[in-house]
């Protein structure tokens, strides 16, 4: 089915019936794992504090009554505060940290590609400041036309109908010629209401399509709201452009993409294990258990490999038996956990104990490590089994892991 909806789209653009491509920047052209979402509330409410010499308990409840009233709490500074928005928001983004705002493998290259056939923009709820600052971080400010932004818009946001009208003014085109990217539900939606061709786009390999689908060859249905979805915008914009150029994609190129996608995984997988909550399991495998720290150092890489597998995956994924061994010696250093948890991941990625999983789960998902494995294999390449098993490896047999006796299958 996704095959067919790109299919359909690129020959809408080989045909020059869609000219124009939008994009969402936060969460859609580089992830929202970069934090930057995060940090814009608390540095508004920091700063209205400051400039209103208010305490921040009465500037959050003032600014939640500005923006229910005006739709942006700026606004409300400018109303009753003399406040000037535009310097105020850009001050704001000003003391934003970029550092993690990095571009995902390959995002140039198949824009560039896209940029061949199509006249490109952003539109953002941020400002201009913003705007031409995360597209300098992400290497591709050069590519695009325009970014509307607040100051374009006057603070009318998306999902409001008057901002993708003030973009249609400003890119010249009509709704039937935009092809329009974002990670929120609710643009989507304004958006394909108001005809815009639409791609709802998640980059924390969180559906759609969902791992499970794609593992047990289910059919994916897209949302209704969507003209289509992708959960790897790159994927998505390389194999538009080129099937633009050529409808028959070969295989090799198949496989390319293929490719990227796993390195998207393995460097997060790789983040994970530089991060401090890893070095404190490490320390307690080999302190606790006396697991030879070249073990541990397996087993907190399999920790790894599981959490990012996991964070796609809805419904029970069993952990191998050393990942959890591992998963409960980070899962005690709780506020470093959740906190990796919500930058890596966007969620708190819970632990349930085997008793609970086998008396709620119905029989049909009590597939086991097998399926585990499975799906980590198909995103990940193979993988190291002697941390990927329910079996009691040697290493094992002390007497920690003999007395357990509640095994995963
Ligand atoms: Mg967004």
């Amino acid at each position: 089915m996704r095959d067919e909806r790109i299919g359909q789209l690129a020959s809408q653009i080989a045909a020059g019936d869609i000219r124009v491509a939008v994009f969402d920047l936060d969460g859609t052209l580089y992830s929202s794992v970069a934090g930057m979402e995060r940090q814009i509330i608390p540095a508004i409410q920091s700063l209205a504090s400051e400039m209103l010499s208010l305490p921040v308990s009465e500037t959050i409840s003032l600014l939640s009554l500005y923006k229910e009233k005006y739709g942006h709490a700026v606004v409300g500074l400018r109303e009753h505060h003399n406040i000037d928005p535009y310097a105020f928001t850009e001050s704001v983004y000003r003391s934003l940290d970029t550092s993690d705002v990095v571009p995902y493998e390959g995002l140039r290259d198949a824009l560039s590609c896209l940029a061949d056939k199509l006249r490109l923009f952003v539109i953002t709820n941020s400002g201009r400041y913003h705007g031409r600052v995360v597209l300098e971080c992400l290497g591709i400010s050069d590519l695009f036309e325009g970014v509307v932004a607040f100051e374009d818009t006057g603070f009318a946001l998306k999902p409001s109908k008057q901002a993708y009208m003030i973009l249609r003014e400003r890119v010249g085109v009509s709704y039937r010629e935009m092809i329009y990217f974002d990670d929120s539900v609710r643009n989507i939606q304004t958006a394909s209401q108001i005809g815009m061709h639409s791609v709802l786009v998640s980059n924390q390999i969180v559906s759609p399509p969902l791992f499970w689908e794609m593992h047990l060859g289910i059919e994916h249905v897209e949302p209704s709201y969507a003209a289509t979805s992708t959960h790897n915008v790159v994927e998505f914009i390389g194999d538009l452009a080129r099937r633009v150029s050529n409808p028959a994609p070969s295989t090799d190129q198949d496989m390319t993409l293929c490719e990227d996608d796993h390195k998207q995984l393995k460097s997060k997988v790789a983040a994970i294990q530089r991060e401090e909550l890893c070095a404190g399991v490490i320390f307690r495998l080999t302190t606790r258990h006396n697991v030879e720290p070249s073990v541990a150092q397996k087993m907190v890489k399999g920790l790894a490999e599981y959490l990012v597998i996991l964070s796609g995956y809805e419904g029970v994924l069993h952990p191998p038996y050393p990942i959890d061994i591992a998963w409960h010696e980070a899962l005690i250093d709780t506020h470093r956990y959740a906190d990796l948890c919500n930058r890596m991941f966007g969620r708190f990625l819970h632990h349930t104990p085997p008793t609970e999983w086998r008396a709620s789960a119905d029989s049909s998902s009590d597939n086991g490590i097998g399926l585990t494995l499975n799906v980590a294999e198909s995103h990940l390449g193979a993988l190291d089994k002697e941390v990927w098993t329910d079996e009691q490896a040697p290493w094992m047999r002390r007497p920690y892991f003999v007395q357990r006796t509640v095994h995963i299958r």
